[in-house]
C-alpha cells in the first residue's frame, strides 16, 4: 500500500530568538519557541522571569528589543497590537464600570461594524459559553470577581480571534472560585479549540490546566514539556524545585551506579552522566516508600520520624538519619495501615532508584 506522507502544519505561533532589554537588563534573553494551533501552553516562573514580558510582545503591547516572532505564517514582530489577531485577559478584569456586561462584550464588536441584532446574539451566545447567561443588563459593580472575570473573558472572545492570551487571569480570585474557574476555562478552550497562552506563577495551575508548559528563569526559557515531562524528568534544580515538592541532597559519586549521600550508598542506575563530579540527588516525596525489607542494595535505610503532617490522603513525614540526611517522605494514608506516627519513632524506607535524578553541581542534567 502506498504510504501517506504528511508534511506535519507548521507552527501557528514562533517566537525566534526574542530579545528584551531595559537599559542593560535583559528581561529577555534570547526565547524561542512554537506553539501549535489549538494547544494551551502556559508561561510558569517566579516573579520577574520575564513571563508578562513575553505575553506583551506577543500582544504587540511592548515591543522586543530584538527577535521575531510569527502568527499562522506571517511576520507580526512589529505589527501595533490592533492589527494582530488576539484576544487579552488580565489579572484585574479591567471592565468598564459604568457600561452593562453586555456593552462591555460588545465594545469590540461595535467598532467591528457589526449589525445591532447580531452583537445581540452573540452576546447572549458569549455569556451563555462562558456560564453566565442572562447577566447581559448587570454593571461590573454587582458582580463578583469570578463573573467579572468570566465577563473580560467573554470579551476577549467577542470579536473571535485565533489566539487566546491570559495574563494571570485567577490569581486575584479566592481558591475555590479559582479552581472551578480553571476547570471552565480549560473546558471552554478545548470547546473553542482556540490557541491559548496562560501567564502564571501558580504551579498547580499550569499542571492542571496546560497542554504544554513553558518553565522561565531570568529571561530565559529553562524547560518546556507537558505537565508529567516537567514533574518526572525537570531538566534542572530550578524547575523540579519550582514544580512540586522534591528533596535535594548533595551526593558524591561511588563506583558504578551509585552514589554517596550523608555516608551512605544509595543505588540509582541513572548516575553514569556524573562520573567523577559531585552535585545534587533529586527524589520526590512520593518516591520514598515505607518497606519492612532490609536491603541496602535496594536503597532501604533506617530513619527516625521527626514531624508528621496529615494531609488527607497521605501522611507527609520529616524522616531524619543522625544529623546530616533529612529527608520529606509522603506516605499514603493505606500503607500505615491505622498504625499511629510518633514523632521519635524508628521507621525505614526505600528510596525508589528509579525515580531518583541526579544533577551536576550547577543544578543542571
Ligand atoms: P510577575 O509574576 O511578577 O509579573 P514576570 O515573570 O511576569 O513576573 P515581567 O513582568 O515579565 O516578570 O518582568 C521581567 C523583568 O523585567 C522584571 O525583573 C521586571 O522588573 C523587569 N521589567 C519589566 N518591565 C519593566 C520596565 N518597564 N522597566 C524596567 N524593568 C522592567
Amino acid at each position: 500500500a502506498a504510504q501517506m506522507h504528511r508534511t506535519p502544519s507548521p507552527p501557528y505561533l514562533q517566537v525566534f530568538d526574542l530579545v528584551k532589554k531595559y537599559g542593560t537588563f535583559s528581561a529577555l534573553d534570547g526565547v524561542s519557541l512554537a506553539i501549535a494551533a489549538g494547544e494551551f501552553i502556559s508561561f510558569l516562573g517566579p516573579s520577574g522571569c520575564g513571563k508578562t514580558t513575553l505575553l506583551r510582545a506577543i500582544a504587540g503591547l511592548d515591543f522586543q528589543t530584538s527577535g521575531s516572532l510569527y502568527q499562522d505564517g506571517a511576520d507580526i514582530s512589529w505589527l501595533p497590537p490592533d492589527q494582530r489577531d488576539f484576544g487579552i485577559v488580565f489579572q484585574s478584569y479591567a471592565l468598564f464600570p459604568n457600561l452593562t456586561v453586555a456593552e462591555n462584550i460588545a465594545y469590540g464588536l461595535e467598532n467591528q461594524g457589526t449589525k445591532k441584532h447580531q452583537i445581540a446574539e452573540r452576546v447572549a451566545g458569549l455569556l451563555n459559553n462562558v456560564g453566565l447567561p442572562g447577566a447581559e443588563k448587570r454593571f461590573p459593580g454587582q458582580l463578583s470577581g469570578g463573573q467579572q472575570q468570566r465577563v473580560a473573558l467573554a470579551r476577549a472572545l467577542a470579536p473571535s480571534p485565533n489566539l487566546l492570551l491570559l495574563d494571570e487571569p485567577l490569581s486575584a480570585l479566592d481558591a475555590r472560585v479559582r479552581v472551578h474557574l480553571r476547570r471552565e476555562i480549560k473546558a471552554l478552550q478545548h470547546r473553542l479549540g482556540i490557541t491559548t497562552i496562560m501567564v502564571t506563577h501558580d504551579q498547580e495551575e499550569a499542571m492542571t490546566m496546560a497542554d504544554r508548559i513553558v518553565v522561565m528563569n531570568q529571561g530565559r526559557i529553562e524547560q518546556i514539556g507537558t505537565p508529567r515531562e516537567i514533574y518526572e524528568n525537570p531538566v534542572s534544580v530550578f524547575v523540579a524545585q519550582f514544580v512540586g515538592t522534591i528533596n535535594l541532597l548533595p551526593f558524591t559519586p561511588c563506583g558504578p551506579d551509585t552514589v554517596e549521600v550523608a555516608g551512605l550508598k544509595f543505588r540509582c542506575p541513572h548516575s553514569g552522566r556524573h562520573k567523577g563530579t559531585g552535585g545534587v540527588l533529586a527524589i520526590r516525596p512520593e518516591d520514598i516508600e515505607c518497606t519492612d525489607v532490609h536491603d541496602h542494595d535496594a536503597n532501604c535505610i533506617d530513619v527516625r520520624v521527626e514531624s508528621s503532617e496529615f494531609l488527607g490522603a497521605t501522611m507527609r513525614l520529616k524522616l531524619v538519619q543522625g544529623p546530616d540526611l533529612a529527608l520529606i517522605a509522603d506516605v499514603p494514608i493505606r500503607a500505615l495501615r491505622g498504625s499511629d506516627i510518633r514523632p521519635g519513632q524508628a521507621m525505614r524506607v526505600r528510596l525508589d532508584a528509579e525515580r531518583i535524578r541526579l544533577f551536576d553541581e550547577a543544578g543542571n542534567c
